[in-house]
C-alpha cells in the first residue's frame, strides 16, 4: 500500500506572485492525483516535525530563526530566492513532519510513502535557508531513521535538477548516510562537483545543459545504483525533484515522464533488494505545473505498483 502524506497548510507558503515555488505546483499534484487510478492512495494528513526532530540536522539558533521570522502579512527575503510568508513556518513544519511520519510508518513494515509537500528541502544546510528551502525535510527523515529506529545504513537518492547541497552538507561527515545525485552542471547551486565525495559516501554525477533519457538512465545505471547497491541501504529515501523534465523553465535537461516512471521502478528494485521494499519519497522541485503533474503522476503510479 502507498500512502501519501500532504497537509492543507503546505498550500498556505506564499512567496510571493512572480515566484516558481508557488502554492499552485501542490494544486496541481493533488488535482492529478484526484483521480480514478489513484483511489487506493492512502492519504495522511502530515504532523508537524517536533524541535527535537529538527535539532538533529539543524542548529537550535537558526530553527528559532525560522519559527519566529514569519511574518504577520506580506513576505520576508531569507536570501536571494527564499522568501517567508505568514503560512510559511506552518508549512515547513508539515513538510518536514511529513518525511518523518511516513520513515515511522515504512520501519513499521508498511512499506512506501510519498509525501506532496512544500517548501522543499534540499539546499537547506544547517543553519542557512537558501534555493526555496527552509528546513531539509529528507535529512529530518534520514537523521530519524538513525536516531529514533537505529539504522546504520539509509540512503538518499536525489534526482531533481539541481544539486541538493543541503544534504550534502549535513551527511558528508557520515557514513551512516550515502547521498546520491544526478543534476545539471553548471546550474545553481554550483555544487555537486564528482570530486566532492564526503568519507566515500557521497556520490555526486553531474549531467549537461541539453542531457535527455539516454545520458540520465546512463548514469543512474552504470554509476549511482550501483553505488547504491553496494551500499545496502535499510531504507531507501527519495528527493524526488521533478525540474530535470524538458518542460521546466529553471533548467535544460530533457527527461520526459516516463523517465520518472523509470527511475522510480529502479529505485523499488533497490529498496526491495536490501530494504525490505522501504522507500519514502519527498517531493523537492519541478516548476512546469504541467510537466509537474504528469511527472508526480507516473512517479507514484510506480510507487502504488
Ligand atoms: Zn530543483
Amino acid at each position: 500500500m502507498l500512502r501519501l502524506y500532504t497537509h492543507p497548510a503546505c498550500l498556505e507558503h506564499d512567496p510571493g506572485p512572480e515566484h516558481p515555488e508557488s502554492p499552485s505546483r501542490l494544486r496541481a499534484i493533488l488535482r492529478a492525483l484526484d483521480h480514478d487510478r489513484f483511489a487506493a492512495l492512502y492519504r495522511i494528513e502530515a504532523p508537524r516535525a517536533t524541535r527535537e526532530q529538527l535539532l538533529r540536522v539543524h542548529a537550535a539558533d537558526y530553527v528559532d530563526r525560522i519559527l519566529a521570522l514569519a511574518p504577520t502579512s506580506g513576505t520576508v527575503r531569507l536570501d536571494e530566492d527564499t522568501l517567508m510568508s505568514p503560512g510559511s513556518a506552518e508549512a515547513a513544519l508539515r513538510a518536514a513532519g511529513a518525511a518523518v511520519a511516513a520513515v515511522d510508518m515504512a520501519l513499521a513494515g508498511s512499506g512506501r510513502a510519498f509525501c506532496a509537500v512544500r517548501p522543499p528541502g534540499h539546499h537547506a544546510t544547517p543553519d542557512r535557508a537558501m534555493g526555496f528551502c527552509l528546513f531539509n525535510n529528507v535529512a529530518v527523515a534520514a537523521a530519524h531513521a538513525i536516531e529514533e529506529h537505529g539504522l546504520r545504513r539509509v540512503a538518499i537518492a536525489d534526482f531533481d535538477v539541481h544539486h541538493g547541497n543541503g544534504t550534502q552538507d549535513i551527511f558528508e561527515a557520515d557514513a551512516r548516510v550515502m547521498f546520491v545525485s544526478s543534476h545539471q552542471s553548471p546550474l545553481y547551486p554550483e555544487t555537486g562537483r564528482p570530486d566532492e565525495h564526503g568519507v566515500g559516501n557521497v556520490i555526486n554525477a553531474p549531467l549537461s545543459p541539453g542531457d535527455g533519457s539516454y545520458e540520465f538512465r546512463e548514469l543512474w545505471e552504470g554509476a549511482l545504483l550501483p553505488k547504491l547497491y553496494a551500499f545496502k541501504p535499510q531504507l531507501v529515501l527519495v528527493s524526488a525533484g521533478f525540474d530535470a523534465h524538458r518542460a521546466d523553465p529553471l533548467a535544460e535537461l530533457r527527461l520526459t515522464t516516463e523517465d520518472y516512471a523509470w527511475i522510480t521502478g529502479r529505485l523499488m528494485d533497490l529498496a526491495h533488494a536490501h530494504a525490505g521494499g522501504r522507500l519514502v519519497s519527498t517531493l523537492e522541485g519541478g516548476y512546469d505545473l504541467q510537466a509537474l503533474a504528469a511527472s508526480v503522476g507516473a512517479h507514484v503510479a510506480e510507487l502504488m505498483a
